[in-house]
This record gives C-alpha cells, structure tokens and sequence, in this order.
C-alpha cells in the first residue's frame, strides 16, 4: 500500500500541486479519509490533474470546500442497524461490515466518514469486526429466516486474509443455512495480485456467493484485474458490477456504454449505476442528477438490455436504494441548503436531493 507522495511512481509523484501537497500533509494530522492507493491501481493512473484513475484516489483541496447537502451517515444506516456491525434495512437482506480499511481508498466513498475517524458512522461502534465479535450478529441472523441473503462488506473483506474471511463465511451460514453470500470488494480492480487462485477457489466453496465488485472506468479493467476476475467466472460465481456515477471521470454516455460492454464480455453483469451520495468532501464529483437520467437514457439506445445497470440512489438520510427513471422526480424546492429535487418512492414517501 501507497501511503505517501514520494512513494507513487516518478511521473505521478512529480505530478502532485502544492496544494495537493499541502492538503495531504493536513489528512497526515488526522481527521479526513487517509491517503493510500496499491501499486497496481496507481500504475493505471497518468499524471494529468483530470485523469480519471488518479482523481479517484489523489486527495483533491476541493474535498475541503463546505457542502451544505453533507451528511456523515449519507444513507442513514445507524437507524437500520439492530447489532453493531450489521445493517438491516431491507427484509431478506442484511450487510455486514466485515473490515474496517481498504487497500486504498476511494475520494468518492460514501463511507468516508466511518473509514476516517475511527468512530461509528454506521452504528458500527467503530470496531473491525473479527470473527471474535460477530456473536450478536450471528445470533440475529439465526432468529431471523426471512433473510435470505447475507452482503459481506466493509471496508473491502479481501483486506483480510483468505483463512479469515473464510472463517467469517463459515459461521455466517452456520447461523443462516442456505443464504447467499454476496462479497462487497474493490480489490480485485485495485490489487488483483490479492485475487489468485486460492482465493477464488475458497469463495468457490461457499456458493451460492456472488461477488459485488465496484468498478468506474474502462481502463480499470486491465490484463491482471480481467484475469482475476476469469477466475471466478470460471468457477460459476457470479460477478455483479457497480459503478459510481462521478463528473470528469466517467459521466459520458459512450465511455460508460463501451465499460458496461466490455463486462459483459468479460461474463460480468452490470448491475447499479449510483447516483453519488451525499458524503462530506465529494460534491466535486457530484452530476446532476437531471443530468444523470439523460445518460441512462442514452445507454438504454446504446447497448444490449444485459449490459445496461439500473441507475439508483441511495435516498439521503435512510429511505434505501430507489431506482431514477421516468417519473421519480416529483419536484423541486428551494431548502435551507439549495435547490432540491423532490423523489417519490414507490410507497408515496417523498425524498430530496440536490439538483446540482
Ligand atoms: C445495497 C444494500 C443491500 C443490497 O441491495 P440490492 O438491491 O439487493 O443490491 C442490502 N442492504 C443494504 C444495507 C444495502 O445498502
Ligand atoms: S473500496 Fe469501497 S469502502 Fe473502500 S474506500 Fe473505496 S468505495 Fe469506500
């Protein structure tokens, strides 16, 4: 892991402002999400200030501008959590946080905050959850047989290593026999070397699990992270793709068009494409959601009906993942905070969200 400046690779270190420099050195005292990127994903970035790798993982001084639509907790998951470190909000399906760090860590995460301070953003009380830890939460998940499905994320699981997260798996479905697994990971993309055989072969043993891979721009699909992924194709374990929707380094129809292709060549399914949430420090990466609906729009002509995610949001504050299409917007205000757009879900409820 990439912790410092002078450690990336020439042609980006020698890329890096004064004020990033300066802005970095601020992170070093505490408080934001820390700097770090693994060598695989740093080779895959180029020294422009735009280009799309490094502005996901180069701490910007834009992070620091105030953002009146922040919330630490964007998707109000502390009032959907019933035991430290799992997260409850939808009836046959629970998340667990399984890690507390990543290899690296994304400018754009919706758990920024968490991920930064140690502290509980997600009613997690801040603790990495080790199989030592996980008795409540088994306990839960026994007394409950509608849920069907168990997510296992973090942080990114794989940070952990294979015997670990085995045990993890192991006892999860020993509380929940017969639910699905689904691993909530970045690493693959990020360090494939993490992703061997090994370890495909270790998640192949607990199928049915499906991997929830996070994955933003064709070029992060380089020769080692497609062959990692091979692995577990060929092992029958489904790969789902989830892709955050981010101004300057993806929110072009035909870009987005040729990733989504390139996945289902590759045996993936793309699956979400987010709307940013509302985490303090990301507004840069914010697109309009307007404008959002237009590129969606644009991928339903473009590619193959397999190929095309759903575009969904997170509703600000806890009203769960709702799908943008025709229709979802209701109308708009003016808040305390700006312009916003009003979302109707399906149950009538209305939701905001800012209209830039
Ligand atoms: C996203 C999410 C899920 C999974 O939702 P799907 O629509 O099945 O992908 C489950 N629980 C929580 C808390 C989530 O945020
Ligand atoms: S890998 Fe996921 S959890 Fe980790 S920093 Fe990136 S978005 Fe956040």
């Amino acid at each position: 892991m990439i912790c410092s400046v002078d450690d990336l690779p020439p042609a980006l270190a020698a890329s890096v402002t004064p004020g990033e420099r300066d802005y970095i050195e601020g992170i070093r005292r505490g408080g934001a999400l820390p700097f770090a990127v693994t060598p695989h994903f740093a080779s895959l970035a180029g020294p422009g200030a735009d280009d799309p790798i490094r502005r996901q993982f180069f701490p910007d001084p834009r992070e620091a501008l105030p953002d009146p639509f922040a919330l630490d907790d964007p998707l109000g998951q502390a009032g959907h959590s019933p035991v430290a470190g799992l997260v409850h909000q939808y009836r046959d399906r629970a998340l667990l946080l399984a890690a507390k760090t990543c290899a690296g860590y994304c400018r754009h995460c919706f758990r920024r905050v968490w991920l930064s301070s140690g502290t509980a953003g997600g009613g997690t009380g801040g603790t990495c959850h080790q199989p030592a830890d996980l008795q409540p939460v088994l306990a839960y998940l026994a007394a409950r047989p509608e849920i069907t499905e168990i997510l296992v994320s973090g942080g990114d699981p794989l940070t952990l290593d294979n015997d670990r997260l085995a045990a993890i798996f192991r006892r999860l479905r020993a509380a929940r026999p017969g639910a699905a697994l689904r691993l909530c990971t970045r690493l693959p993309v990020t360090e494939p070397s993490r992703f061997d055989a090994a370890t495909a072969a270790m998640l192949a043993d607990f199928r049915p699990l499906r991997i929830s891979l996070h994955i933003n721009h064709p070029r992060e699909l380089s020769p080692e992270c497609t062959a990692a992924l091979a692995l577990c194709t060929g092992l029958g374990i489904p790969v789902l793709v989830q892709t955050v929707l981010m101004r300057s380094i993806n929110d072009d129809a035909t870009l987005l068009a040729d990733l989504f292709r390139r996945c289902i060549a590759l045996g993936l399914s793309p699956y979400y494409l987010f709307q940013m949430d509302l985490a303090p420090g990301t507004a840069h990466f914010r697109v309009p959601l307007r404008r959002g609906l237009a590129l969606h729009a644009e991928l339903r002509k473009l590619l193959p009906a397999p190929a095309i995610p759903a575009y969904a949001v997170d509703l600000p504050g806890g009203g769960g993942k709702i799908r943008l299409g025709d229709g979802v917007i209701a109308g708009e205000r003016v808040s305390a905070k700006g312009p916003e757009l009003v979302l109707r879900d399906g149950a009538g409820r209305d939701w905001f969200y800012p209209a830039e």
